[in-house]
């Protein structure tokens, strides 16, 4: 599998969006490699979260680091089978991941590097559990809620060639198309 990224974060209407991502099953140090770079470009736009379509590439990975907005004491996660604090285990570095349980619905505005200076109310479920590999291959198992879980549903998105402006109410839908309109 070659990782190789030019290095620019892709925005909306680049084809690759829209791409699904094939599974990984190279967990050469070429992907650790690759990771670098996509917590890199992440971190110069002040992301929370990345998904390997945004740099270019359509394969199933992503990051998550929410360790400057997760409520302190409110959010919980379990990884493995042990309560952690989620500022503990930022940045999660997530290949092929697959939601296997979620529950209630809850209401957050997102955002995305790929659509930047729009952000809207977005809603899905609140808690979430999720099976995925590190970027070694070994299996883990995360189960968690709030800024967490939500960032993590975004980039999974991304992953299934999908955007968080797909779930749009109509209201949201009349906010986009105006930002669309004046963008040009
Ligand atoms: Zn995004």
């Amino acid at each position: 599998m070659d990782y190789k990224i030019s290095g620019e974060i892709h925005l909306i209407g680049a084809p690759i969006l829209r791409t699904v991502g094939i599974p990984i099953v190279d967990f050469s140090p070429e992907l650790g490699i690759f990771f670098g770079q996509m917590d890199r470009i992440m971190r110069a736009d002040q992301g929370i979260g990345i998904a390997a379509q945004q740099v270019g590439l359509a394969v199933r990975c992503c990051i998550v680091d929410v360790s400057e907005c997760a409520a302190e004491g409110k959010d919980f996660c379990i990884l493995n089978g042990n309560p952690v604090a989620p500022q503990a285990i930022m940045p999660l570095y997530i290949c092929n991941p697959k939601i296997v349980a979620a529950e209630h619905l809850c209401t957050l505005r997102e955002g995305c590097l790929s659509i930047p200076h729009f952000r809207y109310e977005i809603e899905r479920p609140e808690t979430i559990t999720v099976f995925f590999s590190d970027p070694k291959g070994n299996a883990q198992k995360i189960t968690c809620n709030g800024v967490l879980a939500r960032c993590m549903q975004h980039e999974f998105d991304h992953l299934d060639g999908k955007l968080f402006i797909d779930w749009l109410s109509p209201s949201g839908e009349k906010k986009f198309k105006r930002f669309l309109k004046n963008r040009e």
